[in-house]
């Protein structure tokens, strides 16, 4: 399999009936660099900026991050390069940060743009650290946790405001910025238009988008088997994420766990997903699947079944046999 993953690494990402799919890698730390290049990604679909946080000690200074940044746009060798702003709070606390308190509902707490917003500071030096680190080139920037739009306004004053600053005093600056948001919330699935026309690209976090859909916590273990994200509610939230994607314009990828099953990654590519980020791991297996795939079939499969489920089948059932057959 390793030898079969390898000869695949620099075949072209294409389904079986020519249809181009981008898989992205998720990484988070310097350690994950080489990967992009072993692992063939065709770029860095999530970088979890907090991981720098959690790891150290008190909050890395400014200098710090934009090293980092630097170090991972250089890895990249142009490749595109999506940065997360920290997306801390919720159950990724850091012990020196002073400000935060105990919640009964983390999750559902003070975590991510909505700790940012409220301690601008810390986003402000972030994303300077990152428009210096891009300088010259594109420079991705990704909102966790989006729940209201007016939050997206707010960060991109913040980022506008950092741009200025950054071009007064001369700086190399970003030669485009994009803005994207993070579909984790349930809140973003009843304003889908006016999402994508407020950003630049969305990312489905499906880890957190599946755990609130379904009112169940990503990490208690007793549930962990109970809900199925190949069942016909949750399938039917991502097919209508995608296809608001697509309507707009406005490129949509996924983020979560899900891209990384081959099984799953079939089913989001039949639901219209053309780009998915995974851990490094995931993308030999991914992308053995994706040659094999007919994708017209598969989406001819969820357009047959996902308005009208078969009684009694389970998606995923349907979706296993799908795979067996071919
Ligand atoms: C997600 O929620 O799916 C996601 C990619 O973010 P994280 O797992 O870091 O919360
Ligand atoms: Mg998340």
């Amino acid at each position: 399999r390793q030898k079969l993953y390898q000869e695949l690494r620099d075949k072209p990402s294409v389904t079986k009936d020519g249809v181009p799919v981008d898989l992205l890698l998720n990484a988070g730390l310097s350690v994950d660099l080489p990967h992009l290049a072993d692992s063939g990604a065709a770029g860095i679909g999530l970088f979890r900026t907090e991981l720098q946080f959690m790891v150290a000690s008190a909050f890395p200074r400014a200098e710090a991050q934009e090293k980092l940044y630097r170090d991972v746009v250089e890895a990249a060798r142009g490749k595109p390069v999506t940065f997360r702003t920290i997306d801390i709070g919720g159950d990724k606390v850091l012990p020196y940060f002073k400000d935060a308190v105990q919640e009964e509902n983390p999750a559902l707490g003070w975590r991510a743009i909505r700790l940012t917003l409220d301690r601008s500071g810390l986003l402000r030096t972030q994303v300077r650290a990152l428009l210096k680190a891009c300088g010259g080139r594109e420079l991705k920037l990704m909102l966790p946790m989006v729940t209201e739009l007016s939050e997206i306004a707010q960060a991109r004053e913040i980022i506008d405001k950092e741009v200025r600053h950054l071009s007064r005093f001369a700086h190399h600056l970003p030669t485009s910025l994009k803005v994207g948001a993070m579909l984790e919330v349930p809140s973003l699935l009843f304003q889908l238009d006016e999402l994508m026309k407020a950003v630049d690209f969305v990312s489905v976090g499906s880890n957190d988008l599946f755990q609130f859909v379904m009112a169940v916590d990503r990490g208690n273990t007793r549930l962990a088997d109970r809900f199925d994200p190949l069942s016909v509610p949750f399938l039917r939230v991502l097919r209508t994420v995608a296809a608001a994607g697509a309507r707009n314009n406005t490129p949509v990828t996924l983020c979560g766990e899900l891209a990384g099953k081959p099984i799953s990654a079939m089913a989001l590519l039949g639901l219209g997903f053309r780009s998915i980020s995974m851990s490094p791991a995931s993308i030999g297996p991914v992308k053995a699947m994706l040659t094999e795939l007919p994708l017209a079939e598969l989406t001819a499969l969820f357009d047959d079944n996902l308005d009208q489920p078969a009684t009694g089948v389970p998606m995923r059932a349907l979706l296993q046999a799908f795979a067996d057959d071919r």
